[in-house]
């Protein structure tokens, strides 16, 4: 059990191009005492933001994949006969993208002829950032398993808050609504969804509102650039409204967010106009309606 109580935001959007990540960067300048996790391990992109210094790095074991020893193979066939992913080829030669790792072939061979060891999947990272510490990861190319991965770098977030008692993890969450959003929903202590005033943008919201409800998350929801299409963004309100969703507050279209995004700097470094204030007010919304005791 830890020492104090540790709070889990995460910020989704169910797509890319929302300004999620600048949202997590402008909070990331905001919040002083809490740890950044970027859990979009397939193409992350906190770290041009922040500007990471790597402290530590360490491989990610995501599984195995089966290798045939050619000098101990006899080629009875066996093997070949077990695999249901046709990963093994005539010549007793495991094709990697083919072979699932499920242990079938090694099981069944009589010879011992197959070892079976674990596959580096990605490397993942503790770094220093001028806004404190982010864990980070990348997943290495056409690797598939991002849900553990995520699980991983969650879990070490939240160990290295237990032991700096720091109090709160900013999770700046994956496109999309599949496994690895999944695995960094399980367990928060409340979610945070960008959209934006768009009818595509209304569809993603609705899809990753029904799956944090399904994980009894309390979800909040933020509108970005939301001058762009009043009538949309009225919408998404109504919408908000009729499925008893709070909505954390909006944010107007501001080309200073890709100025200061090409510049390596958060919205509330590089910009003196309003943003900052309101970002400020959207920060105040979901303390207390996630944090609340
Ligand atoms: S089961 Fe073992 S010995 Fe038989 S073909 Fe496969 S690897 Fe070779
Ligand atoms: S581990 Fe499973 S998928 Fe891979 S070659 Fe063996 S039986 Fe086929």
């Amino acid at each position: 059990m830890p020492s104090h109580k540790i709070r889990e935001i995460v910020i989704l959007s169910g797509k890319g191009g929302t300004g999620k990540t600048s949202l997590v960067g402008a909070l990331a300048a905001l919040i002083p005492e809490k740890i950044l996790v970027d859990c979009d391990v397939d193409a992350p992109d906190l770290h041009l933001l922040l500007a990471p210094q790597i402290q530590s790095r360490e491989e990610f074991l995501g599984g195995r994949k089966a290798q045939i020893i050619s000098q101990l193979c006899t080629s009875c066939g066996e093997c070949r006969a077990v695999c249901r992913f046709e990963a093994i080829s005539e010549e007793y030669r495991v094709d990697e993208t083919a072979c699932e790792g499920c242990g079938v072939c090694v099981h069944f061979c009589p010879f011992g002829a197959i070892e079976f060891p674990p596959v580096i999947c990605g490397e993942w990272f503790h770094s220093a950032t001028r806004f404190g510490p982010l864990i980070h990861a990348q997943l290495a190319p056409g690797q598939e398993n991002s849900g553990l991965l995520v699980a991983l770098i969650r879990g070490k977030a939240r160990d290295l808050a237990e032991i700096k008692g720091i109090p709160l993890i900013l999770v700046d969450g994956p496109p999309g609504i599949g496994c690895p959003v999944i695995s960094s929903l399980t367990g928060a202590s409340g979610v945070l969804l960008v959209t934006e005033p768009t009818l595509s943008g209304l569809h993603d919201l609705d899809r990753i509102v029904s799956l944090s409800r399904h994980f009894k998350i309390p979800p909040l929801v933020l509108i970005n650039k939301v001058d762009l299409n009043p009538e949309m963004a009225e919408r998404i309100e109504a919408y908000c409204r009729e499925n008893g969703l709070s909505l954390a507050g909006t944010l107007p279209y501001d080309p200073a967010v890709t100025e200061a995004m090409v510049q390596g700097k958060t919205i509330l470094e590089w910009s003196r106009n309003g943003l900052g204030e309101k970002i400020r007010s959207i920060w105040e919304q979901v303390q207390r309606q996630i944090i609340t005791d």
